[in-house]
């Protein structure tokens, strides 16, 4: 019997950590599973979701840049893709219905708690950028029950909307949005979600922000420790992380969802970190 088809779409696709992740996620697991990439054209997203599930294809990761659409064009959805506004996760119902999840919040959570021992709730976190790397795990975030989650974005606005959109789901947790120019005091953990790295720019942000025991994730992951989490260590924050685990949690969680086994997630890590490194 053939193996059950699933892909990552994305445009570029080609530098997708997904196929590797997934292959060792089914040797581990010996769940029958075969995992492509496919690049998808900017105008063509729906039908490349459409065709795979009609050739029989089972589950789609949907990476840049198209979540928003992938969320757009489901039939069901899970709340917390609902607030993210985009979806990473997509797969066939029993009723034939094409159910988005987004599994980013939750993949960042568990790296953060699982994987490195971090405890969220009642701690004060401020998180910078309000794009969709950032509404995707404001959700998963608010349900550890911080004490404070202060999102600061170089377009302040969008920090404020973000802000008011989990006003809901914020319960106890004082949350609120700013530019990078106003949070002045020392928080727990800073999260790094802005693309900045990615042009090895920084926030400018105060580094009063770190104290002694501040702790710093950038969601961006790279071989040598990023621009980010280099300024902060030498500000001196206790200890960075960068996001190699949340790609590898996120995809955990697909994997789940999909299949019903959890794939243990720390020598997956491992090997992608000797290779990235
Ligand atoms: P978006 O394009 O949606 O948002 C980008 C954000 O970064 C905006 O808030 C933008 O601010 C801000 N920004 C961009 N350039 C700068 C700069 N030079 N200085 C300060 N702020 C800047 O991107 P995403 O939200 O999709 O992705 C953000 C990051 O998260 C990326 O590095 C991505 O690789 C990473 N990521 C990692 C994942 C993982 O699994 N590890 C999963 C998803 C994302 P403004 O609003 O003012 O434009």
């Amino acid at each position: 019997m053939s193996d059950d088809l699933y892909a990552v779409v994305g445009n570029p696709v080609s530098h997708s950590k997904s196929p590797r992740i997934h292959s060792l996620f089914a040797a581990q697991t010996g769940e029958p599973v075969e995992y492509t990439a496919i690049q998808a054209p900017l105008d063509g997203f729906a039908e490349t979701v459409t065709g795979f599930f009609e050739r029989g294809g089972r589950g789609l990761n949907v990476t840049v840049p198209f979540k928003e659409q992938a969320w757009a064009m489901s039939d069901r959805r899970t709340w917390r893709a609902e607030k993210a506004g985009a979806s990473n996760t997509l797969f066939i119902d029993k009723d034939g219905q094409l159910n988005a999840d987004n599994t980013d919040g939750a993949g960042l959570v568990a790296d953060l708690v699982k994987n490195h021992g971090v405890t969220l709730a009642g701690k004060r976190i401020l998180i910078l950028g309000a794009g969709g790397a950032v509404r995707g795990v404001l959700g998963p975030l608010l349900a550890e029950q911080p004490e404070t989650l202060v999102i600061a974005n170089r377009t302040p606005a969008k920090a404020r909307v973000l802000a008011g959109l989990f006003a809901d789901d914020a319960g106890d947790t004082q949350l609120r949005g700013c530019g990078f120019d106003e949070p002045a005091e020392v928080f727990d953990l800073i999260i790094n979600g802005t693309s900045a790295s990615l042009q090895g720019e920084l926030p400018p942000l105060a580094p009063a922000v770190i104290g002694p025991a501040t702790l710093v994730y950038d969601m961006m992951y790279s071989p040598d420790t990023t621009t980010f989490n280099r300024w902060a260590l030498s500000n001196g924050a206790k200890a960075a992380m960068d996001g190699l685990g949340m790609l590898i949690e996120q995809a955990a969680e697909a994997f789940a969802i999909w299949r019903g086994v959890r794939p243990d997630t720390a020598p997956v890590i491992e090997a992608l970190r000797d290779r990235v490194g």
